[in-house]
């Protein structure tokens, strides 16, 4: 048994068998085959090797598991053999003379962006599958890991050098136990998926490819990892599984309950998500309503950027699952390390400090209008807030104003339907906070981006796991700021809300209830033990 420290990103538990990942571009060298015949036949023995290792899980998932747990192998064969997916990668090769692995690689990808641009949940997940079945004809074309996947039946730890924001929303979250990675820091974007999908992840771990397909435990709470541990830790660790599971139970007594102090100093608490999908656990968890939708994660991975159609229809179906709840959806966040395909980013020295959120989107007004007039057109289905990222100064709400002045008159010309969303900025630089009057009087609400605002003010890259015990939420400077902020807010009579992790800091809770911050806004596992920490807590006499 080998016992190995990281850094941990929750104090969440997990036992599974690992599983390498192995980055998709590692794998597609060519694009453009010498020799058709052979690609075509090289991809024909990868799909009849696929279709038999499909079976051979299925029929072990059956004898050991359960007819439910098999079926995913069943669906993986009926996707492996669908003529739409299947005749396509042929006519790829053969038609357009690609190589097996991109012609695999460019048809997946086409069909998972059709899955997950879908409006029902169900068809959305599925996606996921797609990318699963993709995934294991690039392993088998690649002509490895087959029996690492061939003995993994049960959900699995993804072990990986890196994973980036686009790698893990792409995920099958329904068997997936746990991140472990070389790289990586407790407040990237991947960690903060990680947080939403409320699996554990240890990162700084020294990974060896070799424990693909050994059992380990991550202890999110010790921050370590255990490979091939034994039979009484394992027992050890199942306990305390179960009894974790126990607690999260007993806390759905205070689900409906509103977060107050002891004092009855009330403050809304709501969920971020990242796709649709998370609104089940947002729900499951009491949330208030939805203080960031991370729209940016939706379309990731995708080649062209949504229409106006598809997006409307995703903003709506968000309003529409929780109606009458206070809505906020945070327009395009890209740039850093949220890069999507479509938008074809050039490299840059300083990306954290470049183009990146408000800036592409006022840089390239056309593609900022599809989302704004999807977003007025959903604002007629309920209470939509618009949540602008990386604001720095006045001009830049001004403009946005604008834009959707210019939408509004278009929609009216049409007679297309809209509604009137509140618009709010994330206060997530030092400009910003320090700049929080003046941009009070053009906002409707404040949301501190905690993540980003620690960044910027003590010029930290949060991505970088090297700077990990430098990077402090409780500095002074960041805790002064938002002070700062949350006075401008209330002295323009906007509410303020806190959206990075730091709101679900239960060391920071009493702080920032003595500012009078209006609202968190957390992962949706993280919203009931912050609402019992609250209604715990008693505020000093001057409501301080
Ligand atoms: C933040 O910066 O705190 C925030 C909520 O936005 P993101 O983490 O997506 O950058
Ligand atoms: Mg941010």
């Amino acid at each position: 048994m080998l016992t190995i420290k990281g850094q941990s990103i929750s104090s969440e538990l997990a036992i599974g068998t690992i599983r390498y990942y192995r980055h998709i571009k590692n794998i597609i060298h060519d694009a453009v085959a010498a020799d058709t015949d052979a690609e075509l036949a090289r991809y024909r023995s990868a799909y009849r090797k696929c279709m038999d290792q499909l079976q051979h899980l299925h029929d072990k998932t059956l004898r050991q598991l359960s007819a439910e747990e098999a079926d995913i192998f069943e669906m993986h064969r009926m996707l492996l053999a669908d003529s739409q997916f299947h005749n396509a990668i042929e006519t790829s090769i053969m038609q357009e003379h690609k190589t097996a692995e991109y012609a695999v690689y460019s048809v997946g990808q086409k069909l998972w962006e059709r899955f997950i641009n879908m409006e029902d949940p169900y068809l959305q997940a599925r996606g996921a599958d797609i990318q699963d079945v993709m995934n294991r004809l690039l392993f088998v074309l690649s002509g490895k890991n087959e029996s690492a996947l061939d003995n993994i039946t049960e959900p699995f730890i993804v072990m990986a050098q890196d994973l980036s924001p686009s790698e893990t929303v792409q995920m099958n979250t329904s068997r997936l136990l746990g991140f472990i990675t070389r790289e990586g820091s407790p407040y990237s974007h991947t960690a903060i998926l990680a947080k939403t999908m409320s699996i554990p992840a240890l990162m700084h771990i020294d990974i060896d490819e070799n424990w693909d397909g050994h059992l380990a435990i991550i202890d999110g709470k010790n921050q370590c990892l255990y490979i091939d541990p034994d039979e009484a830790l394992i027992r050890k660790y199942q306990a305390e599984i179960n009894s974790d599971k126990k607690k999260r139970e007993a806390l759905q007594a205070i689900r409906d309950l509103p977060a107050i102090t002891q004092d009855g100093h009330e403050v809304k608490l709501y969920a971020n998500i990242n796709t649709p999908s998370d609104i089940t656990a947002a729900i499951s968890q009491g949330a208030e309503g939805i203080g960031l939708f991370r729209s940016e994660f939706l379309y990731l991975n995708v080649h062209e950027y949504p229409d106006e159609e598809v997006q409307y229809s995703i903003y709506r179906s968000v309003l529409e699952r929780m109606p009458d709840r206070h809505i906020v959806i945070r327009t395009l966040d890209l740039g850093t390390d949220k890069r999507s395909p479509y938008l074809a980013l050039e490299p840059e020295e300083n990306p954290a400090l470049g183009y990146r959120a408000i800036r592409i989107c006022l840089n390239q007004p056309e593609l900022f209008k599809v989302q704004l007039r999807a977003l007025l057109r959903a604002a007629a289905h309920g209470s939509l807030h618009i949540l602008l990222p990386m604001i720095i100064s006045v001009q830049e709400i001004r403009r946005v104003k604008e834009l959707l002045a210019v939408c509004k008159k278009e929609l009216t010309d049409e007679g297309t339907p809209y509604g009137n969303p509140i618009l709010g900025i994330m206060i997530e630089t030092p400009a910003a906070a320090v700049m929080a009057d003046e941009l009070a009087a053009e906002a409707d609400f404040f949301s501190i981006g905690t993540n980003d605002l620690a960044q910027y003010t003590l010029a930290l890259d949060r991505n970088n796991a090297r700077l990990h015990t430098f990077y402090d939420p409780h500095h002074p400077a960041l805790i002064r700021l938002i002070g700062m902020t949350a006075e401008a807010a209330h002295r323009h009579n906007i509410p303020v809300c806190i959206c990075g992790e730091s709101g679900a800091d239960l060391t920071l809770t009493k702080t920032f209830l003595s500012m009078g911050i209006d609202a968190l806004s957390v992962a949706p596992s993280a919203l009931l033990p912050l609402k019992q920490a609250i209604r715990g807590t008693t505020l000093d006499s001057a409501g301080k």
